[in-house]
């Protein structure tokens, strides 16, 4: 029997953005980069709306997000958690093959 290693393996490439959706303009107002505690974004488990609640950039910051999934991969984005935005791209895959099925 072979043990599976657990080691991490990082991205050896530059990932790039979507440049149709351009990263959030910051203002340093932003509860992610004001908090005394940063790491909760890391956290899942942390009520993500709450975290991002009065951001200034909160909606930007969720599409950006969404359409950078590679980029986003862990943490909370735009008010979400890796896991509701998951959901999302899982709905949006549904209704997308929904519609492909209408249009055949
Ligand atoms: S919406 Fe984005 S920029 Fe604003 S606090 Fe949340 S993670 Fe930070």
């Amino acid at each position: 029997m072979t043990m599976k290693s657990k080691r991490r393996v990082y991205p050896t490439e530059v990932i790039p953005a979507d440049p149709a959706v351009p990263y959030p303009q910051l203002t340093d107002r932003e509860p992610c980069r004001t908090s005394d505690e940063p790491d909760q974004w890391f956290h899942e488990d942390e009520d993500a709306g709450l975290l991002c609640q009065g951001c200034p950039v909160l909606a930007q910051c969720a599409l950006w997000a969404l359409a950078n999934p590679q980029l986003s991969a862990y943490g909370v984005w735009g008010g979400m958690t890796s896991r509701q935005r998951a959901s999302i791209y899982r709905r949006r895959a549904r209704a997308q093959q929904k519609q492909q099925q209408v249009a055949a």
